[in-house]
């Protein structure tokens, strides 16, 4: 977001203020941010910064100066935090102008600069949700077109954690674009060379190039808004090998990238020193926390692209105003620390492919889940346990004041608790999968005992109040102290004193910071004074004065204050110093305590809700017995709505059990369709069948129990869902476009261990277009794919296609007739669904009565019509498309009829005459005349 230059001031510049003049400075190095400009005890804003400022916070807007009329707001310093989280979160950039100096000793202006510019991926500061990471990330691309390699990477400043990614082929922009949905930057850095590589490798892929993506509307709103709060652009050069790469490797400490992995990565490495550069840029401070970039592969994890991510709901609502209650993040959220929701909610995006990784997961989980004490135990030591991750990140940038170190040093102190609790179980169990977290787990006793031995318990907020240092650490700041409070009983003393001596009984001795320590007394004693005070300050009612004696002690006790601070400051930045060398035993403490954290809430969901372990398998198969959708049971049951019912499920990739020389049964009958097709009423539960089923296999996949009575699982690479596009309409394309195009994605990327869910595909178009693709799309599915699918549809014809595919099953969802309407079952069985419902479904929605007769009649009319108009269809697509011998039955029964005289007909016992006969009867069955 840029903030044009203040209103002009053109020709004005040389009659400012010096205060004016220095604003104008900061903010002309500064044009795209709102410039927080400290007066004293307040930040102003000026010009257009205050206009945009008064009417984004509702704050008054006031004029510097009447003459010209230079408009004005502020707030007070210290309550800056909740108005830059304001702004940032609406996608301001903000540079705070400091005061560089103390007031009181400036001789001349106070000297001011921008110390930091806040943006809404490095303002870490504000206010964080714990349970999100909160990613500034950065994407390029090293080549173009198809040859293009397309780098992201993205880091939490706030923790540290710093990571890169790549990817090449045809799809690798697609592809990068998911892995930023899926993370959701606060903010993603990109130039717009980099994005026209996007658009061409689109251009190239989809044939066309539209309109609207030429390259000078270059739409960095349209693409890269999708996938990021905040986009700001940088130039080329900043994406530069001979730029980037260097800064990088300053920045990590490093001769070579290598190390990292990131030797072939090119773009990759890019993009992390395009952070890089930002963080210097916007001033982000010390960033010793940041010394290493981590390289991941996508192929490590089960994929799931942008449009699953949210069609599942898996982090974030799709419709916002329902809250979170409705993501499975909320759902399975049990989690004690905030780094154990941060794992928890990166693993739901990213769950695992690795079985063995998965089954070392579900054996801790198992054993935890059948350990009531023990897992108690081990969830109440994490009670308390703060943010590590982030604690340490402020340390390093600077930010934390001894009351966070102190924080972090209580942190640390309940780690060996944790170890002894997970101890528990390796001592009950010798090959406990917990065993290993007791070897693994850091407890840093010598940083706690460190930071409990350096810092009182409860420091002030700010290190220069002093009093954070504990007594004894250092002999001479003891001394000082000591000093400054025997001054302070002294003076304390000469009130008593002073009043004996003069006989003012209300003479007061007080300090403030301006005039320092003083004797006060009323105007009336004012002539009372011994001769040896000296007049200081005349008020309306009261005079202040001082003596040789008081100004000797408040020299002391401001010196040693002055020297305590230096000590204090010393000591802590020392103790910083020594915490930050010991950064990457800190940074895998906390991994494993999240690890620790989710494990934990996995076992306590399971023993909580009763669910099973899954059981994972090399074959292709997807079983679930009585299976419930997660978050749907919870809510109901929180809600009082009722009980979820539970359906089963059978699938067997027909490649995948192929392939697999240890499947269950594969090729056999009974080792089940690799296709449902769904069909049933709306309102049945067609939707929730298929979301349950992603639910359960991402669930499983991350190492969770899920709520079944059971579960066989071959593992699942990538998961596809074409669920609703509503949202997407804001992209300017149709719905129908959008279905397609996603639909395009899955038939040309899914492999046979993949799992496709698609619901009522084609219901954006014409009733036979729409029929028609869903047609071949199950055709293709089945035939060249053979992947785990779930086709949920409203196109009753297809239930025809069982008969020829093999692989394919009909099931529906049902509900039961009765007098008063119909009744939702919510059960899903074998066999394809005779009627629609869908006035029925209407009528319960409320449409008025007389709209509902109409609606049948026009149903009746429709039926009619239709079903002439479709055996045309039928007959037309059969013949163009199938040699006679392959012919089936698309829209019978009438063509199934004819199929069945032509195939029984003698032809040769035919004379010409009965021949031409039958001919015209099948001709006028076929119109429908009689
Ligand atoms: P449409 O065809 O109109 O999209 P649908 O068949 O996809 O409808 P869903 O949206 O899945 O139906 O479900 C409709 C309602 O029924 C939802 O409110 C859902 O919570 C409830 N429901 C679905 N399945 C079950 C179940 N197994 N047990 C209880 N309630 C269910």
């Amino acid at each position: 977001m840029s903030i044009s230059s203040p209103i002009a001031t053109a020709g004005i510049d040389r009659d400012l203020t010096p205060v004016m003049r220095q604003y104008r400075a900061a903010k002309d190095a500064h044009p795209d941010a709102l410039v927080f400009f400290r007066l004293g005890d307040f930040y102003e804003l000026f010009y257009e910064d205050a206009l945009v400022a008064s009417r984004e916070l509702q704050l008054t807007l006031t004029s510097r100066d009447k003459t010209r009329a230079v408009p004005m707001c502020g707030v007070p310093f210290h309550s800056a935090g909740t108005y830059l989280q304001r702004l940032l979160r609406k996608g301001y950039r903000v540079a705070l102008c400091e005061q560089m100096e103390d007031p009181k000793t400036a001789k001349t202006i106070v000297r001011r600069e921008v110390t930091r510019v806040l943006t809404p991926g490095t303002a870490v500061d504000f206010s964080l949700d714990a349970s999100q990471s909160q990613w500034l990330a950065g994407i390029t691309a090293v080549g173009s077109g198809s040859s293009a390699a397309v780098g992201v990477a993205a880091l939490d400043l706030s923790t540290g954690d710093f990571r890169a990614t790549e990817f090449s082929g045809p799809s690798a922009w697609a592809l990068a674009l998911d892995e930023l949905a899926r993370m959701r930057p606060a903010e993603l850095l990109y130039t717009p060379g980099a994005a026209l590589g996007y658009f061409t490798s689109r251009a190239t892929r989809q044939g066309v190039l539209r309109e609207t993506d030429s390259a000078d509307a270059l739409p960095d709103e349209s693409v890269v808004a999708e996938v990021s709060g905040a986009r700001t652009e940088l130039e080329d050069w900043v994406f530069s090998e001979e730029y980037a790469l260097p800064l990088l490797r300053q920045q990590l400490r490093v001769h070579s990238l290598d190390g990292m992995g990131l030797e072939h990565h090119l773009a990759a490495s890019i993009a992390a020193g395009a952070i890089v550069h930002y963080l210097r840029a916007t001033k982000q401070g010390a960033l010793e926390h940041l010394d290493i970039l981590r390289f991941y592969q996508r192929s490590d994890a089960l994929e799931l692209d942008a449009v699953s991510v949210r069609n599942l709901e898996l982090v974030e609502s799709l419709f916002t105003a329902e809250g979170p209650q409705t993501t499975l993040f909320w759902t399975l959220d049990a989690c004690c620390t905030p780094m154990g929701k941060r794992l928890l909610r990166a693993q739901l995006l990213r769950p695992m492919q690795s079985p063995q990784a998965i089954q070392a997961r579900l054996d801790a989980v198992a054993e935890a889940a059948a350990d009531l004490r023990r897992r108690e135990g081990l969830r109440h030591s994490m009670e308390g346990i703060l943010d590590l991750e982030r604690l340490l990140g402020r340390v390093s940038m600077e930010t934390a004041g001894p009351r966070e170190v102190v924080a972090l040093g209580k942190t640390l102190a309940r780690l060996p608790g944790l170890r002894s609790a997970v101890a528990e179980f390796a001592a009950a169990n010798p090959s406990s999968p917990w065993a290993h977290f007791t070897t693994g787990l850091d407890i840093l006793d010598d940083l706690s005992e460190l930071i409990a031995r350096t810092l009182v318990d409860e420091p002030p907020v700010a290190l220069g109040e002093g009093g954070a240092i504990r007594e004894g650490v250092d002999d001479e700041l003891d001394a000082v102290r000591s000093l400054s409070s025997t001054a302070r009983q002294h003076i304390a003393a000469i009130e008593e004193r002073e009043r004996e001596r003069t006989g003012i009984g209300s003479l007061k001795v007080r300090f403030n910071t301006v005039f320092g320590y003083y004797i006060e007394v009323t105007k009336a004693n004012s002539r009372s004074v011994p001769a040896d005070y000296e007049r200081k300050q005349t008020l309306v009612n009261a005079e202040r004065f001082t003596t040789p004696e008081l100004k000797d002690l408040e020299v002391k006790i401001l010196t040693a204050q002055e020297r305590s601070a230096e000590i204090e400051r010393r000591i802590f930045s020392e103790l910083r110093r020594q915490l930050l060398c010991n950064t990457a035993r800190i940074r895998e403490t906390s991994r494993v305590v999240a690890h620790i954290d989710l494990l934990g809430c996995f076992a306590h969901l399971a023993a909580l809700r009763g669910w099973v372990r899954p059981q994972i398998e090399t074959s292709g198969v997807l079983e679930v017995l009585s299976g419930r959708h997660p978050v749907i049971e919870r809510r109901m049951e929180e809600q009082g709505l009722g009980r979820f019912i539970p359906n089963s499920l059978l699938l067997n990739s027909s490649m995948a059990s192929a392939e697999t020389a240890a499947g269950s049964a594969p090729g056999q009958p009974d080792a089940g369709p690799s296709l449902l097709l769904i069909t049933g009423p709306n309102m049945g539960g067609k939707s929730t069948y298929l979301r349950q089923t992603a639910l359960l296999v991402i669930m499983a996949q991350c190492g969770c129990f899920v709520p079944a009575e059971s579960m066989r699982l071959g593992l699942v690479d990538r998961i596809y869902t074409r669920i609703g596009a509503a949202d997407n309409l804001a992209r300017g394309r149709s719905t129908f476009m959008v279905e397609m195009t996603e639909t395009a994605a899955i038939l040309n990327t899914a492999s046979p261990r993949s799992l496709v869910l698609l619901d009522e595909m084609g219901r954006g178009t014409s009733t036979y277009d729409g029929l028609s693709l869903a047609w071949a799309t199950v055709e293709h599915l089945h035939d060249a794919i053979g992947c785990r699918t779930l086709f949920a549809t409203h196109y009753h014809e297809l239930t025809l296609l069982a008969e020829r595919l093999t692989r394919l099953r009909n099931v529906r969802v049902t509900v039961r007739e009765s007098s008063g309407g119909i009744v939702f079952l919510h059960t899903v069985e074998t066999g394809a669904a005779s009627k629609s419902y869908g006035i029925e479904v209407a009528r319960l929605a409320g449409l008025p009565g007389p709209v509902i007769s109409r609606a049948r009649e026009v149903l009746k009319a429709h039926e009619r019509a239709e079903d002439q108009q479709v055996r045309e269809t039928g007959q037309t697509l059969e013949a163009e498309k199938r040699p006679p011998s392959l012919q089936m039955t698309i829209f019978t029964p009438l063509s199934q009829r004819i199929v069945d005289r032509l195939e029984a007909l003698d032809v040769d016992g035919l004379t010409p005459r009965e021949a031409l006969h039958l001919l015209a009867e099948l001709q006028r069955e076929l119109k429908g005349t009689p």
